[in-house]
């Protein structure tokens, strides 16, 4: 497996800034992403603080930022990450793909997430409760599992777990149609309409029942058993709760936190070595600038601690 030296997990201001830096530097990196740049750019209406471009929207801004990183060779996989392992002195990844990754330093610029984890999420984490349908469903095999998904893009993961499990329960978090046979995301796991027939030679209604309802709490006890819905409660094996960012201390074990923010020094380093922070994730003020400006610093630490590691090897 191809080890990069820095894997950037973010594709906001604060990520691509860290990877044009590293470029400049002559790194070898890889930035993961949901899609080519954040929607917290491409969204925005107009902008009017970014230093040296006045009124600009957040889709010109964004086209900006990407034709800017992609000049500079930068690699933007469509890619989320689901857990960060530290392996002595390089880092192991696990993408929602079911893709590994290695890198000798990590920076997080995975924006911020303001959804509070459910009650029993993290107790529970692990022992019933996972992030990553693709990593996890051959563990529940036969077995009841429910997917909570937060945009229709999980419904494709729905669709794959529905191979594997006994009975899959889908909650959409969302309005709108719930589709199994069209889903247009960019999703590696979408099963196109035509594929839907041939799953087992089972219909795909009756293997996974749509249920609307609000997520109250995961109950359990060694190991989840239980989601609690306003309305009623459902027994299972496992619970998938797919979003499209993890809170940061749950993707990486052992990293201290500040509050909902990850605690970093002024150099962007967190308390694990070779793993680095910057921009939303570390803490307000929520701005374009700042998170470039952090990405910067964070990329500069993390060319400096490369250096040291190679003196060192
Ligand atoms: C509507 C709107 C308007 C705004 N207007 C302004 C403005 O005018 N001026 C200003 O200065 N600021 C503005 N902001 C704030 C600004 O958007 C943020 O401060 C900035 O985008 C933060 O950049 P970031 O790189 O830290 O994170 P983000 O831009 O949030 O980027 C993080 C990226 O990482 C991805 N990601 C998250 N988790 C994972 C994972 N596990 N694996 C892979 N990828 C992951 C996310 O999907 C996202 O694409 C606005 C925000 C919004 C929502």
């Amino acid at each position: 497996m191809e080890r990069f030296d820095v894997i950037i997990i973010g594709n906001g201001p604060a990520g691509l800034s860290a990877a044009i830096t590293l470029k400049i530097r002559n790194k070898n990196i890889l930035v993961l992403g949901n899609g080519e740049v954040s929607i917290k750019v491409s969204k925005a209406h107009e902008i009017n603080n970014y230093l040296g471009i006045k009124a600009v929207s957040g889709k010109d801004l964004a086209e900006k930022f990407l034709s800017h990183a992609k000049k500079m060779g930068v690699q933007i996989l469509d890619e989320r990450i689901s857990a960060v392992y530290k392996m002595g002195d390089y880092y192991s990844l696990q993408g929602k793909s079911g893709e590994m990754y290695e890198s000798k330093a990590v920076i997080i610029a995975t924006g911020v997430d303001f959804g509070k984890p459910y009650a029993g999420e993290e107790e529970f984490l692990g022992r019933g409760v996972s992030y990553c349908a693709t990593c996890d469903a051959p563990l529940y095999k036969g077995k009841k599992v429910v997917i909570i998904g937060a945009t229709k893009k999980e419904e494709g993961e729905a669709v794959f777990m529905s191979e594997v499990a006994g009975e899959v329960i889908y909650i959409p978090l969302y309005e709108g149609e719930v589709s199994f046979g069209d889903v247009n995301g960019d999703n590696p796991n979408d099963i196109k309409d035509d594929n839907l027939d041939d799953i087992k030679g089972d219909n795909l209604e009756n293997k996974i029942k749509v249920v609307r309802d609000k997520v109250v709490a995961i109950e359990g006890k060694f190991k989840a058993d239980t989601l609690v819905l306003e309305n009623e409660k459902i027994n299972a094996d496992g619970f998938f709760i797919l979003r499209d960012s993890i809170n940061a201390k749950n993707l990486v074990p052992g990293l201290v936190m500040d509050g909902n923010h990850i605690k970093v020094n002024r150099l962007m380093e967190t308390n694990l070595k070779g793993l680095f922070a910057c921009g939303d994730i570390v803490g307000v003020p929520y701005q374009y600038i700042k998170a470039a400006g952090e990405g910067n610093i964070s990329a500069i630490s993390a060319a400096k601690y490369l250096d040291e590691l190679n003196k060192m090897n």
